[in-house]
């Protein structure tokens, strides 16, 4: 497995895999990794005879400083797991190799940014489209993987590919979760043991509120009972919990029959933000 810190011997190597007429898997990164990157990895590594993971805690998709700087960051460890994981070459930049200057560009992707995470995190988008824009002209993948689990991440970068023309295929992953139905993230890791036991809930109430929904509940009664069921467990603050479209990841008042329906949660477990969705 190569290792490169530098964009220009990132883009040495790959312009050589190239010559050799290999397709190139790219999978974006913040590190801390966990089996949820890993299946992203082993579905590129599938489909690609190159595979690329980058390792990057982006700063500009950070609107909170504490977050930025509590985000787990465990290279070494990352290293031996993609090692272990037949990646072909790992990306690990430092903020100034990526940005030399502050970005003077701004995206701003519509109603993507005024619902959700956009609301509750303004700038977030942004931020991930300039990194993700600055990844896909560095690698220049044939296709790029990202999962589910970051639902509004994946409307806002279909838009950046259609937008900008950029040149590859969008693989999404379904989101990899624990035996007790706690999606994998690499926020897990701040997790009290108490947190640990008090996080599969958050899968309980949006499965539970999917059931009720397919069995005919009102869409506005299930959300009032998911904030309820929620609030009377006390270590949690609900950010938003929020029935959607799909395709818009606009609210909707009552679901489709065509699969295009989503339940997405945010909430505070203690002073780690988690998120998690469900497509129904
Ligand atoms: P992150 O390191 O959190 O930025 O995530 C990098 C990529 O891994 C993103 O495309 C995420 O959507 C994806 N990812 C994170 N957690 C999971 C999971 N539990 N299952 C599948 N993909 C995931």
């Amino acid at each position: 497995m190569e290792v490169f810190t530098s964009i220009q011997s990132l883009r040495i190597y790959l312009k050589q895999q190239r010559n050799l007429g290999k397709s190139i898997g790219l999978v974006p990164t913040m590190g801390a990794l966990h089996q949820g990157h890993l299946a992203l990895l082993n579905q590129a590594n599938t489909e690609n005879e190159i595979s690329v993971c980058s390792v990057f805690v982006n700063p500009t998709q950070f609107n909170n400083p504490e977050d930025l700087a509590k985000y787990p960051r465990t290279f070494e460890a990352d290293r031996a797991l993609l090692e272990g994981a037949n990646c072909s070459a790992v990306f690990a930049p430092s903020a100034e190799e990526m940005y030399s200057e502050s970005p003077a560009l701004t995206f701003n992707f519509g109603s993507l940014e005024t619902v959700m995470e956009g609301a509750s995190r303004p700038g977030h988008f942004n931020g991930v489209g300039i990194v993700v824009s600055k990844l896909f002209n560095i690698v220049q993948p044939d296709r790029a993987y990202f999962g589910q689990k970051d639902i509004q991440q994946v409307a806002v970068i279909k838009r950046l590919v259609t937008d900008l023309s950029f040149q590859l295929e969008l693989v999404i992953c379904p989101t990899v979760r624990d035996a007790s139905g706690l999606a994998k993230s690499s926020r897990n890791q701040r997790l009290t043991k108490t947190e640990l036991t008090i996080a599969p809930h958050i899968y309980r109430i949006l499965s539970e509120a999917k059931e009720k929904m397919l069995n005919g509940s009102d869409v506005q009664d299930v959300k009032n009972e998911a904030t309820l069921a929620f609030s009377q467990i006390p270590e949690f603050a609900l950010d938003y919990f929020e029935v959607n479209d799909l395709n818009t990841l606009l609210p909707i008042t009552a679901i489709k029959t065509d699969k295009t329906n989503t339940i997405c949660v945010a909430v505070f477990l203690g002073a780690v933000r988690l998120i998690d969705n469900i497509i129904f």
